[in-house]
């Protein structure tokens, strides 16, 4: 979370300005919550270029519950199947979870080599009356991300979990039908989930799904169809705004982003093999660097030492073993380059 974000929340705790009480006292229809909910999806809309014929939801139950939500909204009863392009550990979440909607099939599918790349236009066909087409824009276990869309017609929906890298950079969103994401990396607390829709897709959805998963209940309702996650939804706001007005957008954003993730990469590169990426160099994530070292016994040495330099979080997932270092918007620059500095050191430790 960006440190002047926590320090206007610490603020603002105890009583919110203009409201005589707590934001975490308030009715999620108090007309200052309410304003607070309209400016946190205008500052997104501002953000990211969103057009009107998009909603922008805010819903709870994580990016998981968006698995199954896609599917009962866009497949469910269609008569049509679902594509997935699976490069990671999210995508084959997804896929399991939609196929108790419906036909849902993997039309690519990277696990032979341990998700360490993305597909060419030449690696799949969609077919042009699929239900959508599905793809995880950045494989947050494995560090692949897409550079840019998949190839897609015309005729079909495509679909984005975009929870580890939204607002990480500028996104074409005229492009998608349906791109989701958990705030919990780079958007604001865990506990909301934005879903910025097509809204002619909204409608074409089965009413008889179950209420809470049916996109057209919170479009009509303002995303206060049931009482929405006030807190996080607040928080994002101020988030959207830091990068709106403190980092002056995505395009600056993605910037840094760059500078930060590729000033690792270049350690990676540079170290002799020492240091060996998991994902291909050319969907290499800006968000989600892993790295494998030459055994088990330098990793956990790498892990133990880096944890008493006070850099933490740094084990990768058991799928892929190694580092992951989880370098999302608000980790600044100078956190990075300490865990550079600490790279370089151990390397010429145990090189
Ligand atoms: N999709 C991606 C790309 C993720 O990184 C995560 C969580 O890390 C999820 C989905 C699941 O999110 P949640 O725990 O909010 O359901």
């Amino acid at each position: 979370m960006p440190e002047s974000v926590l320090r206007e929340v610490q603020d603002e705790m105890l009583c919110l300005p203009g409201a005589g009480a707590s934001l975490l006292e308030i009715s999620h229809r108090d007309k200052l919550f309410v304003e607070i909910l309209h400016d946190a999806e205008n500052t997104l809309r501002s953000l990211l270029g969103v057009s009107d014929d998009y909603g922008v939801l805010f819903m709870q139950g994580g990016a998981t519950l968006q698995f199954s939500a896609i599917a009962a909204n866009l497949l469910r009863g269609t008569g049509k199947r679902a594509e997935y392009l699976l490069t990671g550990s999210w995508g084959k979440k997804a896929i399991s979870e939609a196929k108790k909607e419906g036909e849902a099939v993997a039309i690519y599918d990277a696990k032979e080599t341990n998700y360490d790349r993305l597909p060419g236009a030449s690696d799949y066909t969609v077919s042009d009356d699929a239900a959508y087409l599905y793809y995880c824009s950045n494989e947050t276990i494995q560090g692949v991300q897409f550079q840019n869309e998949p190839e897609c017609p015309a005729s079909v929906p495509l679909v984005s979990d975009a929870s580890s890298d939204f607002l990480c950079r500028p996104l074409p969103v005229d492009k998608y039908g349906l791109l989701y994401a958990c705030a919990q990396k780079n958007a604001g607390p865990a506990g909301v989930t934005v879903v910025v829709m097509r809204k002619d897709l909204i409608e074409k959805a089965d009413p008889s799904i179950p209420g809470y998963l049916y996109y057209k209940n919170h479009l009509d309702n303002d995303s206060e169809w049931n009482t929405p996650p006030t807190f996080a939804i607040y928080v994002l706001g101020k988030v959207a705004r830091w990068l709106r007005d403190d980092i002056g957008g995505l395009a600056e954003m993605e910037k840094i982003n760059r500078e930060k993730s590729s000033s690792l990469y270049k350690i990676i590169d540079e170290s002799g093999g020492f240091y060996r990426g998991h994902a291909n160099v050319e969907c290499r994530s800006l968000m989600n660097v892993t790295f494998n070292l030459p055994s088990d016994e330098l990793t956990a040495k790498f892990i133990s030492e880096a944890g008493a330099n006070r850099l933490a979080a740094l084990k990768g997932h058991r799928s892929v073993g190694g580092i992951r270092a989880s370098i999302y918007n608000a980790m600044p620059r100078e956190g990075v380059d300490a865990l550079g500095q600490f790279m370089a050191d151990f390397l010429s430790r145990n090189g």
